[in-house]
Formats: C-alpha cells, structure tokens, sequence
C-alpha cells in the first residue's frame, strides 16, 4: 500500500475538500496557508518532483499550469493583482511531501524572498 499522504488525498483515503477536480489533477487548501490564499495542485499521478517528468508528464503539467493560472487563480480566487506558483523541488529545495504538487499563493502583495 502506498504510504503517501497526497495519495491518500486523491485516492478518498483521506477525506480533503477539493477546490477543483478533473482527470488529472486536485486542487486543495494547504493546510497551513502562508499567505492568505494557499491552494495545492497535486497530479493524480505519483511521482516525486519535477525531476521526474518526461513528456506525457510535461503535457499534463503544461495543461494543469493553465488550469492553475486561468480557472482557479483569476476565475475562482479573484487574484487580479498576480500571485504566485511554486514546486519545491528535492530536500534543498525545501519540498516535505515528495509527490510532485504546485503551490498557489496570494491574497496579499508577496515579499520577493527567494527562500
Ligand atoms: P512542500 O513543503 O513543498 O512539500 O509542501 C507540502 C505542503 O503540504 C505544505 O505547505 C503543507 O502545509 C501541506 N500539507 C501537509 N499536510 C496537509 C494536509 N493534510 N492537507 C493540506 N495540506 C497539507
Ligand atoms: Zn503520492
């Protein structure tokens, strides 16, 4: 059985509130938002990070991006002002779940901080 948490999410093992839904992807409410507006977009498929992809991933990826950017961040979340879209990436890159997921943050001007 597999011990990954966003797994459990998108199989129903643990009940989450999707913001969005399709065949490819969920989009969810982190749990600990920093800032104000915090959305993960998690592929349903598992892999650890973006050093993993090849290019039936790659398209996936581009098409959830758009999803992420278009319907969720300016339909859904209002976020005219901008907003930004991080995948950390491996230990250094400060990534803790290691199944690929992008974070959407907003809702408040961001710092430009890089880490
Ligand atoms: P990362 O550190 O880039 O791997 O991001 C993992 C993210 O998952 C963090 O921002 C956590 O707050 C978030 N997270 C961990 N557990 C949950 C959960 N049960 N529901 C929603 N978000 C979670
Ligand atoms: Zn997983």
């Amino acid at each position: 059985m597999c011990d990954c948490l966003f797994c459990k999410m998108v199989k129903g093992e643990i009940p989450v509130n999707k913001l969005y839904e399709d065949e490819d992807f969920i989009v969810i409410k982190d749990i600990n938002p920093e800032p104000k507006v915090h959305y993960l977009m998690i592929p349903k498929e598992h892999y650890a990070n973006l050093t993993e992809l090849n290019d039936e991933r790659a398209v996936k990826i581009g098409k959830g991006l758009k999803i992420l950017s278009t319907t969720i961040a300016l339909e859904k979340l209002n976020l005219k002002e901008g907003f930004r879209v991080v995948a950390n990436t491996g230990d250094w890159g400060g990534q803790s779940v290691h199944h690929l997921h992008f974070h959407l943050l907003g809702g408040e001007k961001l710092t430009d901080k890089m880490g």
